[in-house]
């Protein structure tokens, strides 16, 4: 029988094993899966989110776009309603990066309320890392253009949940 714990469990072991080897852009080569492990944490802890889906699929965010995971994995393991959020919030690798930066910007007022969650979170993980341990190399210049494009993303979904949007808000305050 499968509960909302075991579900999480499967998805944090999947997500891990997927990661494993990659690391963050900073100088301690984080390893990768504190990014989604933060994402989850920032939803339940921060945010009092608790439908299981949004959480497992926050989880896997980034092993369609990142790692040798399929889709087709993702909906065998976790089912369709994880599948869909994760497809929503995975860019196509195959167009230039100005490209998907314009159209993650374009897309996300139309993603669904559970895309929109993951979508904040992940940005806010994003711009607290650039914060605490960014990308190496980076210059002020980068950081800040990051910061600009993560907030046009935001400015399209607001009004999907307060206390993340709120928690986006401080942390975009602290930009370089
Ligand atoms: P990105 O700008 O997309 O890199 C940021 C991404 O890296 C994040 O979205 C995050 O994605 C991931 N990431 C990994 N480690 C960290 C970390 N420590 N802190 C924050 N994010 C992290 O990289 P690209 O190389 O794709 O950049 C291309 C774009 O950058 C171009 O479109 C161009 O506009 C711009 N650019 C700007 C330059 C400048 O000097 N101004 C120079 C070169 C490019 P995830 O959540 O998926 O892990
Ligand atoms: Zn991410």
């Amino acid at each position: 029988m499968e509960n909302n714990l075991t579900l999480i469990f499967k998805a944090i072991h999947f997500a891990a094993d997927k990661h494993r080897g990659q690391s963050r852009k900073d100088e301690n080569n984080t390893p990768y899966i504190n990014h989604p492990i933060a994402l989850a944490n920032l939803l339940t802890n921060q945010a009092g989110i608790s439908d299981v889906n949004v959480i497992a699929a926050a989880i896997l965010h980034d092993t369609v776009e990142d790692t040798d995971a399929t889709v087709d994995d993702i909906e065998d393991l976790f089912g369709r309603t994880v599948r869909d959020i994760v497809i929503e919030v995975t860019d196509d690798k195959s167009l230039p990066s100005p490209e998907r930066k314009r159209l993650q910007i374009e897309h996300a007022g139309k993603l669904s309320h559970e895309a929109k969650l993951v979508k904040l979170a992940d940005k806010i993980s994003n711009l607290q890392d650039i914060i605490t341990s960014p990308p190496v190399r980076w210059s002020l210049e980068r950081k800040r253009e990051y910061f600009d494009w993560a907030k046009a993303v935001i400015d399209q979904l607001r009004g999907t949940n307060e206390k993340l949007e709120a928690l986006f808000d401080k942390v975009y305050q602290q930009k370089p």
